[in-house]
Formats: C-alpha cells, structure tokens, sequence
C-alpha cells in the first residue's frame, strides 16, 4: 500500500501522526456520487466521522450535505461553505443552545428525536416566530447485525421515536404550529455489511411513511441514514466501498413516490480508508507468555479498539511481510505473535493482541490502517499527550 518514497517520507517524520491519502479520498466520493447521482439520491456526510478541515474541504468541494450532532458541528458546516439547506441537525440531546442556533442558521432540518423535543424545538421557534424544519428519527427496531456498541436501531437503543410513540408525535405535531413536518429518518446503526438489513430497512420506511400519509401527514423526506461498512481486513484490496449495490437496494426496494426526496447520511464509507495511523516502536517487551511491542501512539490517538473492540490491519512498513520462513536456521522465527500496544497508563491501551508480524525492532514504522473514521475525531489529550498530527499525501 505504502511505496518507498512514502515510507521514506515517514521515516523524516516525528511520529505519531495520521497520514491521509487524499487521492483516495476524492476518488471515494466521486465513486460516491456516481452511484448516487443517477437515482436523485441526496447524500450528507456525516461529519461526525472526520473533521480534519483539509478533509471537510475536500468533501465540501464535492457538493455533499452534512449531517451534524451538535450545534459546534452546525456551525463549523456552515463555516466551511456546506449549503445551509442541505443541513440536517441530528442528535439524541441537542440543548436550547444548539437549537437556537441552528433555528438562526435556518437549517434544512431537525431531526428529531422525541416527543419532548418536537415541543421545545415548537416553543423556541416560537419565540423567534419561526418555523422549523422537522423530520422524525424513527427507531425502527431493525437489527443492524453489527456490533452491539454500534447499533442504534433496536427499542432497546436510546436513539430516536420507538413506533407505538408514533401517535403521540401525530398528536403534538398538529398542536405545534411553529413546525413544518418533512418526513422520516432513520440511522440503524454503523459498519453494516450486511444489505439484507438495509432491505428490512426498506420494508420497515414504507410501512412508516404510508402510516404518515394515513394520518394526513405527507412525507417529502424519506431519510435512511448512513452506516455503510468498509473492509477492515482487506485494505488494499478493497478500498472503496461497493457504492453501486448499496444505493440500489434503495432504489429497488424503497417506495419512493414522485417528488420525494431520498437522503442519506454517510460517515464512516467516505473516509474511513483514507488514513492510516503512522507510529513508532517505542520498545519490545518479549516476554514468556506475550510479546508486546509498545507504540508511540494509543488509546488517546485511535480509541476505536479499546472503546468498542473494532479490528484494525497493522503493518510493520520497515520490514518485509511476513511470508514462508526461509530462514535456514528455523529456530529464529520471522514472524512472532506480539500485542500491539500504546503508551497509556490503561490496560485497555492496546490496539489488537496476538498480532502476526515480522520479528520487529525499536524505531520501526508500524502502520494502524482504515484509521480515517472515528480515528482523530476522537483524539484526546489524556496523559497531558501532545495532540496528534496529521500529514497528508501530495
Ligand atoms: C453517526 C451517524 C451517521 C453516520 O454513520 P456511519 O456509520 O459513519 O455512516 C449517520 N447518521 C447519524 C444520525 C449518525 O449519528
């Protein structure tokens, strides 16, 4: 993946750092947007996923909308020129805040996510005398059939308006005069790889939005979120995602009527291959029951394996891959199990164990890879660390 002058590159480098290769990322969106473009689809980042503001231009150039989960991200969308009405401001706790900011901002949409907050974000447009855009996140207890920690369609989830809520929010919609009704939205959960559950989905939204339009509520929004997955283990060989089967199944199986609109809200699929995480061996620890090589990067740079047991490839780039041993004398290995490790004083710190590698030494240049998503977005100065760099491709 790397060629030489890269590698030589990174060896100029202080580490740790995240390396973004920025041609990869333009041609994920530009395979993005042709497999979007042909259906009408309407696409927002989620920009939750990567806001390294070299990354966010790059998106933005592409024409996106962004989907935003606090009034910080609203602001920062506008700020780097996302178009206002292609705005959605999600989120299970927005404050008084962050909706009269957005309220001010004249944002696309709420997406709103209980009862209780259709009334406040009704009596805070009010007293501005204005009217908000409103679509109703929906928990539509599909199963995702990702990893729990990344699941957010299930009654047993926090996220959105479970179904036999539904005429509550009928009922208050008609009361609350300062909101505009747009339609539906739904966000089941994260790394799905699996398009069967999107098909569910599917099923699901056209019950939902014919149960609207029985109550004289006509949907012009049908929102079916992001979650998207990409290929942890392969890299190389899959680096974009399969856009094209994705939004068919939308296409085939969604109702969608004349004049609606279909959104999505991708994250992680836009960005997550488009960075690695470049870091040092610190030390080797060879031990009688483990061997850990102990990185210069941990939980503070990339917290995804520790926060929610996510697999990452790692790559030694200063050692030939470890293939068949060919090394005469057979009792020096050329590859040994070690647990990949980080510098934090937490025994969590630790990005995968028993990780096949070539016998590795200090200084070495180890590669965390698919860090582009949920990676330095949720770096954090724990220890007083310094904060972490980003270097991009040319
Ligand atoms: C996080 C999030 C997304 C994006 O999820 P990905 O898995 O990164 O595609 C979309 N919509 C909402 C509401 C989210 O919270």
């Amino acid at each position: 993946m790397f060629n030489t002058n890269t590698i030589a590159r990174f060896n100029q480098l202080e580490t740790p750092f995240y390396y973004y290769d920025l041609n990869l990322l333009s041609t994920t969106l530009q395979a993005c947007k042709d497999a979007a473009d042909p259906y009408n689809f309407h696409v927002h980042y989620a920009m939750k996923a990567n806001f390294n503001s070299k990354v966010f231009d790059v998106i933005q150039s592409y024409g996106f909308g962004a989907d935003c989960v606090s009034g910080n991200e609203v602001k920062a969308a506008i700020q780097h020129g996302f178009d206002k009405g292609k705005v959605v401001f999600a989120g299970v706790g927005k404050s008084d805040k962050e909706i009269n900011e957005a309220l001010d901002q004249q944002i696309f949409c709420f997406n709103v996510e209980s009862v209780q907050e259709l009334q406040i974000i009704n009596d805070l447009a009010k007293a501005k005398n204005k009217t908000a855009s409103v679509a109703i996140r929906i928990n539509p207890n599909v199963d995702a059939h990702t990893h729990h920690f990344i699941t957010t369609g299930l009654e047993e989830n926090k996220f959105g308006v479970n179904t036999w809520e539904l005429p509550a929010v009928v009922e208050a919609l008609g009361k609350c005069t300062n909101l505009r009704f747009q339609g539906i939205h739904f966000h089941i959960g994260s790394q799905i790889t699996d398009m069967d559950v999107y098909k569910n989905l599917c099923t699901r939204v056209n019950e939902l939005q014919q149960w609207f339009e029985e109550r004289g509520l006509p949907v012009k929004v049908l929102n079916v979120g992001g979650g998207l997955g990409v290929d942890y283990n392969n890299p190389d060989q899959n680096p974009i995602c399969d856009f094209e089967s994705y939004f068919k199944v939308f296409k085939q199986f969604l109702n969608i009527k004349p004049n609606q609109e279909v959104h999505f809200e991708l994250g992680r699929a836009l960005v997550a291959q488009s960075a690695s995480l470049i870091s040092r061996v610190l030390y080797v620890k060879n031990g009688i029951k483990k061997n850990f090589l102990i990185l210069d990067a941990g939980m503070t740079e990339l917290i995804r394996p520790m926060l929610y047991q996510a697999y990452h490839q790692i790559e030694n780039l200063s050692r030939e891959p470890s293939g068949e041993n060919t090394n005469p004398d057979l009792s020096i290995p050329n590859s040994i199990k070690y647990d990949v490790v980080g510098p934090i004083c937490e025994s969590t710190d630790c990005f995968r164990k028993d990780v096949d590698l070539p016998v590795s030494y200090r200084g070495d240049l180890i590669a965390v890879r698919t860090a582009g998503a949920y990676g330095e977005v949720m770096a954090s100065g724990y220890n007083l660390r310094d904060r972490v760099q980003s270097v991009y491709s040319y």
